[in-house]
């Protein structure tokens, strides 16, 4: 008899786990996944492109629903659970329904944050992680309300450019000194600043909000430094918080995620976290990459096989039509790594390589971002580069060309 496997969340890690299990321990577990949004599972990664009208809504779902059937996987959306009895091996669901499990998974992803500013909860503050929030947008947009997006980041960015694409005056506002400062160096993001500003988008640096205005609605933000913007909608997209409370609520260790160990398992028996709840090493990753690796490694173990999840290296790609940038491992230069830069300003082409102890840890493209999956490869296998240094800032097939001969 199949043993019954209950995932939290629907989303992309649970999608992804669901498929690794088929592929390694089919018919070994009767898998039920619990999702509180109204929808199939989708890919929230494309959100951007939809509110950019590039992507049609129906066209992101990961599965259709002949899919999950197919696997004999009882899917529940649209229904959240509230509470785990670790004890009794049982969860909670709406509506006082019960699940019993033998493993659980939670995959509960995160939430985005609010500041915490005066004026935080009036309407029209919107945030930007579902594709609820995407329709909001839209809607916004189509009335050509005056929008301030909150945090300069990948996600502003792309609200930015979703929201000004669609007709809305945008002003994008981040606190630090440049935009996406946890992926690109200071001539990158001047560089990016340029590009967006070209998209129709006012960026403001170290703006930090303050305040919301309105009564009941907003009408302007605050900046501490006593600047005034004028808005009728405000968009955060300063940060996410991994979903923690249905694991801290059981009593199951957590720091800001919930805490796993190389096979995903939290100290409580038979209880596994993947994706952006889940906390391994002190690192929560906000991508969907090490995601899905951790689901690849979870269903393994689940399978019974040897499988260890040792940290992903991550990479960053903006999805703005027209701007293209590309991040990845460590960009700003470790004491005793060298850096090797190509600037064109007029061209609107940024490179950087970062080389340490012979190998490539770190790369920042903006503008050409074709060989992006190459570096990506080469900062995750650590392959030595000294035959192909002088090459290598030029592009694959001239350094393999030189390589080979
Ligand atoms: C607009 C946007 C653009 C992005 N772009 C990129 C990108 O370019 N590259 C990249 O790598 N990443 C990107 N990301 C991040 C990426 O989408 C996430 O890393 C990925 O979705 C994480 O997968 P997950 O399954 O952990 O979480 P999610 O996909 O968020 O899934 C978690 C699910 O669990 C549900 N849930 C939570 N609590 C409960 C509960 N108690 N009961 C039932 N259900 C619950 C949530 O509602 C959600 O549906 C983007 C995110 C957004 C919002």
């Amino acid at each position: 008899m199949s043993e019954p496997l209950v995932i939290v969340g629907n989303g992309m890690a649970a999608a992804r786990l669901v498929d690794e299990l088929a592929r390694v321990a089919l018919g070994r577990y009767a898998v039920a996944v619990i999702g509180d949004e109204p929808r199939l599972a989708y890919n929230r990664v494309l959100l951007s492109s939809v509110l950019a009208g590039e992507t049609a809504s129906h066209d992101i779902e990961l599965r259709p629903a002949s899919w999950w059937r197919d696997r004999g996987v009882t899917l529940k959306y649209g229904c959240v659970a509230n509470e785990i009895d670790v004890g009794r091996r049982e969860l909670k669901i709406a509506n006082e329904e019960s699940i019993t499990f033998s493993r659980l998974v939670l995959a509960t992803g995160s939430a985005p944050l609010r500041l915490n500013v005066p004026g935080a909860d009036l309407a029209g503050v919107h945030t930007f992680r579902d594709s609820r929030d995407v329709d909001l947008l839209l809607t916004l947009a189509a009335q050509k309300k005056r929008v301030v997006v909150v945090g300069g980041g990948l996600l502003g960015l792309e609200a930015a450019y979703g929201l000004a694409k669609a007709g809305a005056p945008v002003t994008l506002v981040h606190l630090m000194d440049r935009l996406m400062e946890r992926q690109l160096d200071a001539p990158a993001a001047a560089l990016l600043k340029s590009l967006v500003e070209r998209k129709g988008i006012e960026v403001m640096l170290e703006a930090n909000t303050a305040r919301i205005h309105g009564e009941t609605h907003v009408r302007g933000v605050e900046l501490a430094d006593g600047r005034l913007i004028e808005a009728e909608a405000v968009i955060f997209a300063a940060g996410i918080r991994p979903n923690i409370s249905l694991a801290k609520e059981a009593g199951i260790p957590v720091n800001r995620g919930i805490v796993v160990d190389d096979h995903l398992r939290t100290s409580a028996p038979d209880i596994f976290a993947i994706g952006e709840c889940a906390e391994h090493r002190g690192i929560c990753y906000g991508l969907v990459e090490p995601a899905y690796e951790q689901a690849r490694v979870l269903a393994r173990h689940l399978a019974g096989r040897q499988a260890c999840y040792g940290g992903s290296v991550v990479a960053t790609n903006l999805k703005v039509s027209g701007v293209s940038v590309f991040s990845a491992g460590d960009f700003m230069r470790a004491p005793g790594s060298e850096a090797i830069v190509l600037s064109d300003a007029g061209s609107g082409t940024y490179k950087k390589l970062v080389i340490s102890e012979g190998r490539l840890s770190g790369a920042v493209l903006v503008g050409d971002v074709g060989d992006a999956l190459w570096y990506l490869d080469l900062i995750r296998t650590r392959k030595p580069v000294a035959t192909i240094r002088a090459d290598m800032m030029f592009g694959r097939s001239l350094a393999v060309r030189s390589e080979a001969a």
